[in-house]
């Protein structure tokens, strides 16, 4: 069966980081949207240029672009074992079309799993968040290194992580995304994790919350799996 997860939660609360982290653990790959729309704009591919004002000013990039833009890399054969979603969804009309999408594709639940952060930490965490100008990788904000760790290109800071442009995706996020995790929350498949203790925590509680989830969609008790 499929290991297919998806990461909420606001702008900061590290999504990115332990998707990354969480894909690689699982062998899985990691689809972010918002790395998608950076490529694109660094390839200059149309779509994504029409995107970046909408980036640069905190709004979110239209939902038939993103859903377009998610069911056609959802179709490429990597995904047959999984994903790890980051980014996606950000509406409930994203979420709905993934469940659609899920349907067409029976290879298992979808598992949801929200990061929850106050949002004053969040405004402190994307001020000195950086990420590398070559892959797009997050910068362990501990260390300060200028280079990535991965490819040694140059450490910058996010364009959208300026102070104004971080209080309107804030704000975007507390009335287009919060609805969708309440969608959510409802279901077998959703567990909340703490995001505002170190990464390895985080990442413990995730892999937790991940099974938990797992077992209880499958109906069998807890660690009861093969
Ligand atoms: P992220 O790197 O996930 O914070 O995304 C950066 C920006 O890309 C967001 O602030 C949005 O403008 C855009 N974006 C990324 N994913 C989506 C999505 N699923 N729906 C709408 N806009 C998105």
């Amino acid at each position: 069966m499929a290991l297919n997860l998806i990461v909420l939660g606001p702008p900061g609360a590290g999504k990115g980081t332990q998707a990354e982290r969480f894909a690689e653990h699982h062998g899985l790959p990691k689809i972010s949207t918002g790395d998608m729309l950076r490529d694109g704009i660094r390839q200059q591919l149309p779509l994504a240029l029409l995107a970046k004002e909408k980036m640069d000013r905190g709004e979110l990039a239209d939902d038939e672009t993103m859903i377009g833009i998610v069911r056609e890399r959802l179709g490429r054969p990597d995904t047959t074992v999984g994903f790890v979603l980051d980014g996606f969804p950000r509406t409930v009309l994203q979420g709905r079309a993934l469940d659609g999408l899920m349907c067409d594709r029976d290879t298992g639940p979808l598992i949801v799993v929200d990061i929850e952060v106050p949002e004053e930490e969040l405004v402190v965490r994307l001020a000195a968040r950086r990420i590398c100008a070559a892959c797009g990788t997050n910068a362990d904000p501990t260390d300060a290194s200028v280079t990535c760790r991965r490819c040694g290109g140059a450490l910058v800071h996010r364009a959208d992580d300026d102070e104004a442009v971080v209080r309107e995706r804030l704000r975007v996020y507390a009335q287009e995304s919060r609805p969708l995790v309440d969608y959510y929350r409802g279901r077998p498949t959703f567990r909340a994790v703490n995001g505002a203790q170190p990464p390895e925590w985080v990442a413990r509680e995730l892999e937790a919350g991940v099974a938990a989830a797992t077992s209880a969609s499958s109906g069998l008790p807890l660690g009861a799996q093969g």
